[in-house]
């Protein structure tokens, strides 16, 4: 553990122009920096690091952040490992934190545990490239499956020899101990005797994302048919099989180079694929798909593809998958492949470009791939369609991001022939049988019928109001402690000081205000904890923080001019500084994002009341329009005190 001292002057002595420059060719650009983008292919350079500020942006792909977000996304490390690059860079000695006597021993016990495994690795290796009876068992059997010896030593292949106890023998001998042998489940040990593991087993080591050897899949080379095909490791402090993908390592650099990852199920498959020249590609092996796995691939990219066996199997299995991929916000595509085939064995089948060439012509939405699937055997049957409805729309319910739902409902609409309305109806209908809660959600999501707000050149949000929460983080960020003005205390003459911080931050609680994007209220949040820390300096913070998403939204923020001119054209005005008219803009801004609100959730009792009266349900009816009628007396109030201007 690096402690926070040696981070911030690790922080601190980080140049962004000189780190940049190792891999980018920077140009000056008046204040700026510009060079082509390493993130993204690009003929004309879009990338800009700001040296006053401290970051980059690449207008082009929209990657952004400090020096040490930088060295992450480039070298794909972890954010200790990029602080060490740097540290290293500008000799900076580490002092690592004084760990617990408890923190030390589970480490030393963990790293002991990795140093074992990677002792099997190599000694696994060996057995199978220059053991006789792993060249003969064990390595013909990989040539027989046409593995490449490339793709042997880039996953680090190995054989466990037949027999009780060789590797456990040799192990000791080498002076590891017995107790790290068993943790890992190398070794079996009971009372009188112990034995390997893994004996006559093609052995396949599944590294972390960092590439250390965590554990091993192990298949049989026998035709036993009581005993499993693949042996895993049992889970151990170093092995959480829920939280592993087997290729990740090596797949990490194209997953984010393609900004996708294709998901296949087993060791082989993900081999096959490697040998054909597709590289981001990774397997849940040993477990069905978890929601952990799901997000270690979102480190990553946003964007997966499920590989399925063309089995019912496999096609269930990818069913499943869908829905708890929809539900973490990811796109999600499907590659049919025939039946009777699967990954490993399709890949094998073809060249690497007729490969390519059938992922691009096969891949497709979840939406089309579930109702052609379903549809099978469906025919006329009006109970059929409607049970086919209600699965798809379920599919699409998850799915957290309003924008992607309103697209695969009008695609679902497309393809079933089925009216929007009707589906939004069911979508309702679903969420209604959830907690209250949820409903209270859906209410704030209902929001749906307000188009976004696309600006041209950015990925299309699904947040209606995200120009004006952007805004007023932005402002935020710069003024949170300035103070705008006074008012009175409780003590005569006495005169209370209020920042843009407080006032924003007051006003946003007062209603009860919350984003649909969980990044702005987590901002919120932090600048809701530090109010009263005058020393709290939101752009050093937010800059620099922990979590790549919130440093990359603030750098974001502090980056784009966009919003500013946006601003000032909208209030019709040209002022040369907003610092100096703060007490004017800010409580405009509150003001005008409250009014959007509320007009959406007008808007939103309206369509409500409505469906209501169609279908003759006017008991609930009486309580929405007192709710409408005292939003618009707000509305009425608000829209006054900004002056009538009309705000859509
Ligand atoms: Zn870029």
């Amino acid at each position: 553990m690096i402690d926070p001292a040696t981070i911030e002057r690790i922080i601190e002595a980080a140049n962004i122009v000189d780190v940049v420059s190792e891999f980018v060719t920077l140009k000056r650009r008046g204040v700026n920096h510009l060079g082509h983008c390493p993130f993204h292919n690009e003929k004309t350079p879009s990338f800009t690091v700001s040296q006053a500020k401290g970051i980059f942006k690449c207008f082009g792909c929209g990657k952004g952040g400090n020096a040490v977000n930088f060295i992450m996304e480039l070298e794909q490390l972890s954010y200790p490992d990029a602080l060490r690059w740097l540290a290293k860079k500008y000799h900076i000695e580490i002092a690592e934190k004084e760990e617990s006597p408890e923190e030390k021993l589970l480490k030393d016990e963990r790293e002991s545990m990795m140093i074992v495994s990677s002792f099997a690795q190599k000694y696994f290796s060996r057995q199978l490239l220059e053991e006789n009876e792993g060249r003969t068992v064990g390595l013909s059997y990989l040539r027989e499956r046409g593995i490449r010896d490339d793709i042997i030593r880039k996953f680090e292949l190995g054989y466990c020899p037949e027999g009780k106890d060789h590797f456990t023998r040799e192990a000791q001998k080498q002076g590891y101990r017995m107790e790290f042998l068993e943790k890992t489940g190398l070794t079996i040990k009971r009372d009188d005797w112990v034995r390997d593991r893994f004996a006559g087993r093609v052995m396949f080591p599944i590294h972390n994302v960092a590439g250390r050897v965590i554990a091993f899949g192990g298949r049989i080379m026998t035709n036993d048919k009581n005993t499993a095909k693949y042996l895993n490791s049992p889970e151990s402090d170093i092995y959480h099989k829920s939280k592993v993908l087997y290729g990740i390592f090596q797949a990490k650099r194209d997953i984010a180079k393609y900004d996708k990852c294709y998901l296949v199920e087993g060791y082989t498959d993900v081999l096959s694929f490697h040998q054909s020249g597709i590289e981001n590609v990774v397997a849940s092996s040993g477990t069905s798909l978890t929601v952990e796995q799901i997000r270690l691939i979102r480190r990553f990219t946003s964007n997966i593809t499920i590989v399925y066996d063309g089995d019912d199997a496999g096609i269930k299995a990818s069913l499943r998958g869908i829905d708890m991929v929809l539900e973490e916000g990811i796109n999600v595509k499907v590659l049919p492949l025939p039946r009777g085939e699967d990954p490993d064995s399709f890949a094998r089948s073809m060249s690497a470009s007729e490969l390519a060439a059938y992922i691009r012509g096969n891949e497709t939405d979840f939406i089309k791939f579930k109702t052609q699937l379903l549809l099978e055997g469906i025919g006329n049957d009006p109970v059929l369609k409607a049970r086919l409805i209600n699965e798809i729309v379920r599919s699409i319910s998850v799915i957290p991001d309003t924008i992607t739902r309103t697209v695969y409902i009008k695609e679902c609409s497309r393809i079933l022939d089925v009216g929007e309305e009707i589906l939004y109806a069911e979508i309702r209908r679903i969420k209604q049988r959830t907690s209250e809660e949820d409903v209270k959600r859906e209410m704030q999501q209902v929001r749906l019928k307000t188009p976004a707000t696309a600006t041209l050149g950015k990925p299309v949000s699904s947040n209606p109001f995200e120009l004006e929460e952007r805004e007023i983080l932005r402002i935020l960020l710069k003024y949170f402690h300035v103070v705008i003005f006074q008012v009175e205390g409780d003590l005569p003459g006495e005169l209370i000081p209020v920042t843009v911080g407080m006032m924003v931050l007051q006003e946003l609680d007062g209603d009860g205000l919350r984003s649909s994007d969980p990044l702005v209220n987590q901002m919120i949040d932090i600048f809701e904890e530090n109010l009263d820390d005058r020393s709290f300096d939101p752009v050093k913070y937010f800059i620099n923080h922990t979590d790549p998403a919130i440093s990359a939204f603030a750098t974001d923020l502090l980056a784009e001019k966009y919003v500013e001119s946006k601003r000032w054209r909208k209030s019709g005005a040209f002022i040369e500084d907003e610092g100096e008219i703060l007490d004017t803009l800010v409580p405009r801004l509150i003001q005008e994002y409250k009014l959007k609100n509320l007009k959406a959730m007008l808007k939103d009792l309206e369509q409500k009341i409505h469906e209501l009266t169609q279908r003759n349900e006017f008991e609930p009816i009486f309580d929405l329009q007192n709710q409408y009628i005292n939003l618009k007396k707000v509305e009425k109030f608000l829209s006054e005190k900004l002056g009538n201007r009309i705000i859509n």
